[in-house]
């Protein structure tokens, strides 16, 4: 048993002795998070970040959603048959679902013409200054010092604290028991979720920390419209897209700072 769990589970042993579940909560957001060690074999990177490029993602077939397929394969995601209970790490949405206020009407159009309707991509922005990390009250959910916003499975607690804060949609709870909504052969490297965790996109942490890129950036080679990369780095091929080509983000206004940037 890993010492997370190992330490809710003497929480949780103190709420029911009469603690109460306050203090249990308390107790287990003054925890800590476990350290983060890089294996020798990590991609590390100071800020990873993610490049979406929707002019090449126009050339793929249509109906592509390799990306996506990948993605949900990998992390045993569950195919829900209610729309209510759909859990979802990345997926595509119309461009006025993706960036409902653009204040830029004629960019606005520009899009909307040269897209044709094509839906974009999009996924947890893993933004500096995320939302959804505030208010957890257990911690469940933190940023790494690189950039990446984790769930910790084992500390969630269902509150949904974090989906209310956050202003993108990118988190699932799973109203259910999603093993049985498994409809991919079973990842056994990726652990399954229970009813009433919430889950997303974690840029892949567990993919980076053996040296391979996330899978839908993977699953994107043919295309590559898709880039990953340390945002960090004034080298990298993502700085290096952003420097050649004007970019824009999710809801900038809200000041959440988003990691996912697209290019048109
Ligand atoms: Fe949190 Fe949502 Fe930002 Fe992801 S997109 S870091 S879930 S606020």
């Amino acid at each position: 048993m890993d010492s997370t769990r190992r330490r809710f589970l003497q929480i949780a042993g103190l709420s029911v002795l009469g603690l109460g579940v306050k203090p249990a909560i308390d107790a287990l957001a003054q925890s800590g998070q476990p350290e983060f060690v890089h294996g020798p074999q990590a991609l590390t990177g100071k800020r990873w970040g993610m490049v979406v490029d929707q002019k090449k993602c126009l050339k793929a077939k249509e109906g592509c959603k390799l990306c996506v397929d990948a993605c949900h394969r990998v992390h045993n995601v569950p195919s829900m048959d209610n729309p209510k209970h759909e859990v979802k790490w990345i997926w595509q949405t119309p461009f006025d679902q993706a960036f409902p206020d653009s204040e830029n009407e004629y960019m606005k159009e520009f899009v909307q013409d040269s897209m044709k309707g094509l839906p974009f991509i999009v996924l947890c922005n893993h933004c500096d200054n995320p939302p959804c990390v505030r208010v957890c009250p257990t911690k469940a959910t933190f940023r790494r010092p690189d950039g990446i916003v984790m769930m910790d499975y084992h500390r969630c607690i269902g509150c949904r604290y974090c989906m209310a804060a956050c202003p993108y949609g990118a988190r699932s709870l799973n109203w259910r028991d999603p093993r049985p909504f498994i409809k991919t052969e079973l990842d056994r490297d990726y652990p399954t979720r229970t009813r009433g965790v919430v889950e997303k996109c974690t840029f892949c942490d567990e993919r980076l920390a053996k040296g391979l890129m996330p899978a839908c950036v993977d699953a994107c080679k043919e295309y590559k419209a898709l880039v990953f990369g340390d945002l960090g780095d004034p080298k990298s091929e993502v700085r290096e897209l952003l420097r050649q080509n004007p970019s824009f983000r999710r809801k900038p206004q809200l000041g959440t700072q988003p990691s996912v940037y697209y290019i048109v």
